[in-house]
């Protein structure tokens, strides 16, 4: 078994990610999908994200079949991980706070879907996502494994790639020129410096 310190901090980590994601997935779960963009390739992606998250890091805590694969770390990585971490839940509640009943795990739209542009979103179009690459930054410095430390940054890097332009696709098509100024003021994952205060 793999729990130390950094490791104790990963586990208690997750617990207010998936308190977050439980608390908004109820409150979305009576909202109608009207669209769907879902298909086998998104599906196989939201599976490897919980793999990455969660499915590895747990098989490296409680079983000895990843030890092969651990490493040291610097003494300062797992307080960077941990501020990190909670960086990421700070941006990950706000995203679910902002989006409301607009979320779904799938890609869709739901029947009173409105274009949200305000509160995080009027920083970045995918905060959400930008909460995943910061977990996944932050588990790679409390999990000195090369599997499950580097397991979810794989996985969301992957989800990035491939999902968001099928998702600003979508947003595109339904919601037109409204999407595509948005576009032009904000970025994706990362601030546009200077222009988030524009229009
Ligand atoms: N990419 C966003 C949202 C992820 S949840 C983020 O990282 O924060 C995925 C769903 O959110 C999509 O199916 C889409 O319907 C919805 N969505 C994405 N951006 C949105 C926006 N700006 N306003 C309303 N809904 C949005």
């Amino acid at each position: 078994m793999n729990l130390h310190a950094p490791q104790a901090i990963f586990l208690i980590g997750l617990l207010p990610y998936v308190a977050i994601r439980s608390v908004y997935r109820k409150r979305a779960a009576g909202a109608t999908t009207t669209v769907t963009r879902s298909n086998q390739r998104d599906r196989f992606l939201v599976l490897l994200v919980v793999l990455g998250q969660i499915v590895l890091p747990l098989l490296y805590l409680f079983s000895p079949w990843l030890d092969f694969a651990n490493h040291a770390s610097p003494s300062l990585a797992p307080w960077l991980g941990a501020a990190t971490w909670l960086v990421g839940l700070w941006v990950f509640w706000r995203s679910h706070a902002d989006l409301g009943t607009n979320w779904s795990v799938s890609l869709g739209l739901r029947s009173t879907h409105r274009l949200v542009t305000q509160g995080i979103y009027h920083l970045v179009r995918h905060p959400m996502y930008a909460a995943f690459i910061l977990f996944g930054v932050a588990q790679a410095l409390l999990l000195p494994n090369w599997i499950a430390g580097t397991s979810a940054l794989v996985a969301v890097a992957l989800l990035c790639v491939i999902r968001i332009p099928n998702e600003e696709a979508m947003m595109c098509e339904f919601f037109g020129q409204e999407y595509r100024d948005y576009m032009k003021r904000t970025g994706g994952v990362i601030p546009r410096l200077g222009t988030a205060n524009e229009a």
